[in-house]
C-alpha cells in the first residue's frame, strides 16, 4: 500500500429499511458509525454512494443485494445432527460461529428431536436495502489508523 495514497475516515448515521420500509437496524439511537475507505469495512454499493458525500449531506439509497450482501446461497442450508452441536437447547434464530472465524455464523431456521437445520447466508443476503444516511464527520486517516486498517474513535474500532 503506498504512503500517498489518500485515506479518509467516514462517519455517518443510517437507518436501514427493507423494501417494505420495515426497520431493520439503525445508529440513531447511538453513536455513528466510523470506518475507513478502501478496506471493505461497509457493504460496496453503500461505501461507493458515501464516498461522493460531504459532511452534512444526507442521501437515502437503495442498495440492490448483489452491491450490499449478495444473493442468497441455498448449498449453505445445511441440516445437521443436534447430537454433533454444542448447544443443546437450540431455538430457531440462533445464531453461533463455527471453529473458523473467516466463515459467516450460522442462523437456526429449523428445529426438530433430532436435527437442526443452519444457514450460513448473512441474514440480509438476497435482500435489496433502503439507507437513509447523514454523513457527520469525513477527515484523513490518521497514520495510526492507516497502519492497522481501520477507524479509531466514536463510531471506530475501540482498543
Ligand atoms: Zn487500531
Amino acid at each position: 500500500m503506498s504512503q500517498a495514497k489518500q485515506q479518509r475516515v467516514i462517519t455517518f448515521h443510517y437507518t436501514l429499511t427493507d423494501t417494505e420500509g420495515q426497520t431493520l437496524d439503525s445508529s440513531r439511537d447511538a453513536e455513528p458509525l466510523s470506518f475507513m475507505e478502501g478496506m471493505g469495512q461497509i457493504i460496496p454499493g453503500l461505501e461507493n454512494i458515501l464516498a461522493t458525500l460531504q459532511k452534512g449531506d444526507k442521501k437515502v439509497v437503495t442498495i440492490v443485494s448483489k452491491e450490499a450482501y449478495g444473493e442468497r446461497n441455498e448449498q449453505l442450508v445445511v441440516e445437521v445432527e443436534r447430537a454433533k452441536l454444542p448447544k443443546g437447547d437450540l431455538q430457531v434464530g440462533d445464531q453461533f460461529q463455527t471453529e473458523d472465524p473467516h466463515s459467516p455464523p450460522f442462523t437456526v431456521v429449523d428445529v426438530t428431536e433430532t436435527h437442526a437445520m443452519l444457514d450460513a447466508n448473512h441474514p440480509l443476503a438476497g435482500m435489496d436495502l433502503t439507507f437513509d444516511v447523514e454523513i457527520t464527520e469525513v477527515r484523513e486517516a490518521t497514520d495510526e489508523e492507516k497502519s492497522h486498517g481501520h477507524a479509531h474513535g466514536p463510531g471506530g474500532h475501540h482498543h
